[in-house]
């Protein structure tokens, strides 16, 4: 080889591994941030993932400030004579029912106009107005107990969603009869989540996970090519998972009869309630449901859960056949074991262990 040659080939080398080394410290190191708290009930976990610390944390805490104030607004447990009690849109409707209608925020008209389009679409399956029926059976409080079936038909007849009257240009909510309670408990989370997951996103985050009590929603993909991997608990036994769910830019929503119980002489009673009955539903073990938002999907699962299998498969027909909520599917598990996967999520659904 000509010295000319060499030196070129010398030259050439020395640009490749400058290139090399420029290029490794530009492509800088993915890192994470997590944070969680007790908020509505339930831990809230969020992890956002990314290259820069401080950009991850702000959109994390900004999150979590978004839940918080959602938080004050639509938790209906505020002790009277508080400024929270004062603050809360929930609490202040359930005082002023059969009085005179309020205005409320943005947030809480979004949650209550979604809730009641879900209620009328299921009859009454899914039904905010449920708070009498709730308090009788003592959920939300220290004192549970089986309320008498007196009590029980009396409560029922304050939960007719035809009682919500909406004022859209006000947007004021009037609870017409006295005694009436809203009660947000079944969609609160699950909105909260998708809001949580649109500030992550407005702020630039491109993958992040979000852990609602049970409501999850995933941000972009784990790693490239390759979704993530949500769990399914096992109803019959909570150390084991029943199955695992691969998601991309989805949200899952999981209610089941294991979450909230309390047992009496040796009957368990749960806290999703059948509004048809007064009683908790017992048409299903657990419904995840799979929807683009969290929101959507929180109501769905509560409702499918509510309405049993075989409705369940034609509400979700129903709702895929408009589309206006994208795609709907879920993972319904019976009492006895059995379980049911929607079409769309049979390629993304593997069941755990040796069933
Ligand atoms: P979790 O709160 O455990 O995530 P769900 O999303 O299924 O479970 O919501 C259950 C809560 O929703 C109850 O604690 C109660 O506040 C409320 N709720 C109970 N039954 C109904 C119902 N039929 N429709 C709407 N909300 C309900
Ligand atoms: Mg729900």
């Amino acid at each position: 080889m000509k010295k000319a040659q060499k030196i070129i080939l010398q030259v050439l080398a020395a640009l490749a591994v400058i290139i090399l080394i420029i290029s490794i410290s530009l492509h800088k190191k993915e890192t994470s941030y997590t944070q969680e708290e007790l908020l509505m009930d339930t831990y809230i976990k969020i992890t956002a993932y990314g290259t820069d610390q401080k950009v991850l944390e702000e959109a994390v805490t900004k999150a979590f400030l978004s839940i918080k104030e959602l938080e004050k607004i639509t938790n209906r447990y505020y002790a009277p004579g508080t400024d929270e009690y004062q603050n809360s849109d929930i609490c202040q409707l359930n005082e002023k029912a059969g009085l005179e209608e309020v205005k409320v925020s943005a947030d809480t008209y979004e949650i209550i106009k979604k809730a009641l389009y879900f209620g009328e679409l299921s009859q009454g399956s899914f039904n905010i107005a449920i708070g009498p029926v709730m308090d009788l059976w003592g959920f939300g409080g220290n004192n549970k107990k089986v309320p008498e079936d007196g009590l029980l038909e009396e409560a029922l007849k304050l939960t007719n969603l035809k009682d919500i009257a909406l004022n859209e240009e006000q947007k004021s909510v009037f609870l017409t009869k006295p005694g009436m309670k809203l009660d947000l408990g079944g969609v609160a989370k699950g909105y909260g989540a998708a809001k949580a997951a649109e500030i992550l996103k407005t702020e630039g985050i491109e993958k992040a996970l979000i852990d609602a009590g049970g409501n999850i929603v995933v941000i972009g993909e784990k790693e490239p090519g390759q979704s993530w991997k949500i769990a399914i608990q096992d109803p019959s036994d909570l150390k084991k998972y029943f199955g695992i769910l691969k998601l991309t830019d989805q949200a899952a929503v999981t209610s089941g009869d294991y979450q909230r119980y309390f047992e009496s002489e040796g009957i368990r009673y749960h806290h999703i309630i059948d509004p048809a009955t007064g009683k908790p539903g017992n048409k299903g073990s657990s419904v995840t449901v799979v929807a683009e938002d969290s929101a959507i999907a929180d109501i769905l699962s509560t409702t499918l859960f509510v309405l049993g299998k075989e409705k369940a498969v034609e509400l979700a027909a129903k709702l895929n056949m408009d589309g206006s909520f994208g795609n709907i599917e879920f993972v319904f598990i019976e009492k006895d074991g059995s379980y049911y996967v929607s079409q769309g999520l049979e390629s993304k659904f593997t069941l755990e262990g040796n069933r």
